[in-house]
């Protein structure tokens, strides 16, 4: 078995410095030779709230120069078995939502004509969209693990119908997802009517607000959510700002009383053992994240991500 990509050490070269891949991997554009393609969707142009999320990508990979290449919690050895590379960024057009939305879709029915499992940094949540268009294209309707603050299942904003509220509305009606196994972790905050969620979990959406979640040890739901979906080709979509605005401040659309850093990482190493077939990480916007902090944490949860795909090695 040939040798396999791996991160530059930062005992070999200074953290500070190296190429500005995710974990400073080779980039590469061969995907017929690749497992996982890490790539970035720099977009805000579907935010409705604070921009900045196209500064996205470039800061979850700056800050994912700090993580180390074995998961010591979970034995999980990625780069051991799997070829993984940084594949750059899609060249949006930063004039057009629509427009960007159709060159995602086209993107990732290239990229899905290989087996590689694209990861995606986003971004705002809009581009999940046409991620997920695509991938029903190629594995027909997915099992969605979707983590956020909020439900994205308005019909309209602003009488637009793709913007990064409106996302899973879309996706239900397109028949893009599995409706009986699309679980919604994290919401919360305040809504336009008592029945702002209702109405997705009549499509059979199972939903998990964070109110719910506090004080929880998310390991149990993970898992049971792992055994309802069973073999099905899954996709996971994590907005940061599921997380608690205390852990990850540099986000869009925070809400107070969210999830913490040890749930999220609870609940990804519990959804351990699923047929993955894609995930992305979205809405960190670098101008709001002052410490560098939420850039962190979604590079991690990106690594933690790439830690319970199939395939992956374990020590
Ligand atoms: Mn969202
Ligand atoms: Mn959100």
């Amino acid at each position: 078995m040939s040798p396999k990509n791996q991160p530059i050490s930062g005992n070999d070269l200074a953290r500070f410095s190296g190429p500005g891949t995710f974990m400073r991997l080779p980039g590469s554009n061969e995907l017929h030779k690749l497992d996982v393609a890490v790539l970035g969707v720099p977009m805000d142009i579907g935010t409705s709230w604070r921009s900045g999320t196209r500064f996205g990508p470039k800061q979850v990979r700056n800050e994912s120069a700090m993580i180390r290449p074995y998961n010591l919690a979970t034995g999980a050895a990625p780069f051991d078995s799997l070829q993984v590379a940084d594949i750059g960024d899609l060249a949006i057009n930063t004039f057009s939502l629509a427009d960007s939305l159709r060159i995602i879709a086209e993107s990732y029915e290239a990229i899905l004509q290989y087996d590689a499992v694209p990861m995606a940094i986003g971004g705002d949540h809009s581009i999940t969209l046409p991620i997920l268009r695509s991938m029903a294209k190629r594995h027909g309707p997915v099992a969605l693990i979707h983590v956020d603050a909020h439900a994205d299942v308005n019909d309209e904003m602003f009488g637009e119908r793709e913007t990064h509220g409106t996302v899973f509305r879309r996706a239900y009606e397109e028949g893009l997802i599995k409706p009986d196994k699309t679980y919604q972790i994290g919401l919360r905050g305040s809504g336009y009517s008592a029945e702002d969620f209702t109405e997705a979990a009549g499509w059979g959406f199972q939903q998990f607000p964070a109110h719910e979640l506090w004080g929880r040890d998310l390991s149990t739901l993970g898992g049971e959510i792992r055994r309802d979906i069973g073999e099905g080709p899954t996709y996971i979509t994590y907005d940061i700002d599921s997380l608690d605005p205390a852990f990850a401040p540099g986000t869009g659309t925070p809400e107070i009383g969210g999830l913490s850093s040890p749930q999220a990482l609870q609940l990804i190493r519990a959804l351990n053992g699923l047929n993955l077939v894609g995930c992305d990480l979205v809405e960190v916007s670098p101008p709001y994240d002052t410490s560098g902090n939420t850039a962190l944490t979604g590079a991690n949860i990106l690594f933690e991500l790439l830690c319970i795909l199939p395939g992956v090695a374990y020590r």
